[in-house]
């Protein structure tokens, strides 16, 4: 699923080519996909691009188109002949087309008047500036459940998924299980620099791939061969050599390293 360094490296590499540009026309291949009327998009030109969390926002002369990428989604400008799994094309006025790309289908497309109707439930932004580690340790300290579901919980922080949480557990030295009001305050600093390291570091190469996602902005997605936990079940730690774990918390598929991330 694309998370939040996957959705941001979607919104930088479409700034530069539909920035500017206006909406002629748009067209539904897949039903679902489309939540509400589209009409309203019409004859618009998108002024800017806007990301929090996992929701893209395209702020438009009037309004925001809204596109959430879910399980696969990704987003491709182009004229030539259409790609297969296109589930929503709008028409530019440049003659270009920006494509909703979405094997699965899952990937979710509205019109709002205001970004923050959308996005007004998410937690912090994690690579904010307001976002800080005494921030987070209050926010932990009140949190009883477990940590893994806690850092999937869009309410809680925004942005994060499977991929980033695992990776910044591990980071962190904190079992997935391990209830978040018990957690010392040394290992929550070593979270919150871990969240910040792993959304920096995947950013810088363009995010994660493995086969669903796809970066307009050239890159390729080349975070995958920097997991420490995460897909690795099996082969050893990098810091102890002990074998990877994969269990299921909250029917997540998790993954973490059993002398390290000690309950
Ligand atoms: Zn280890």
């Amino acid at each position: 699923m694309p998370e939040l360094p996957e959705v941001e490296s979607v919104r930088r590499g479409l700034e530069p080519l539909v920035v500017g540009r206006k909406i002629i026309d748009y067209e539904v291949f897949w039903r679902n996909s489309v939540e509400r009327d589209l009409e309203k998009i019409k004859n618009r030109e998108i002024k800017s691009i806007h990301r929090r969390g996992k929701y893209l926002g395209f702020k438009l002369s009037v309004g925001y188109l809204i596109i959430h990428l879910r399980m696969a989604g990704t987003i491709g400008v182009g004229t030539e002949e259409m790609k297969k799994y296109v589930t929503v094309k709008f028409n530019l006025d440049d003659g270009n087309e920006m494509r909703l790309i979405d094997y699965r289908k899952f990937g979710k497309v509205w019109f709002v008047d205001k970004f923050e109707d959308v996005v007004g439930h998410l937690g912090p932004e994690p690579l904010s500036k307001k976002f800080n580690v005494k921030i987070l340790k209050k926010m932990i300290s009140t949190k009883k459940g477990m940590m893994k579901p806690l850092l999937l919980n869009q309410r809680f922080i925004a942005g994060l998924g499977n991929i980033y949480v695992d990776e910044s557990l591990f980071r962190a030295g904190i079992h997935p299980t391990e209830k978040a009001n018990v957690v010392d305050s040394r290992r929550i600093e070593k979270l919150y620099n871990g969240i910040v390291n792993v959304l920096t570091e995947s950013l810088e190469v363009g995010g994660t791939t493995f086969i669903s996602f796809v970066g307009t902005d050239g890159k390729h997605g080349e975070y995958r061969k920097k997991l420490k936990v995460f897909n690795r079940k099996g082969e050893p730690c990098t810091i102890c050599g002990t074998e990877i774990k994969k269990i299921f918390v909250c029917q997540r598929g998790t993954h973490f390293c059993p002398s390290c991330q000690k309950n």
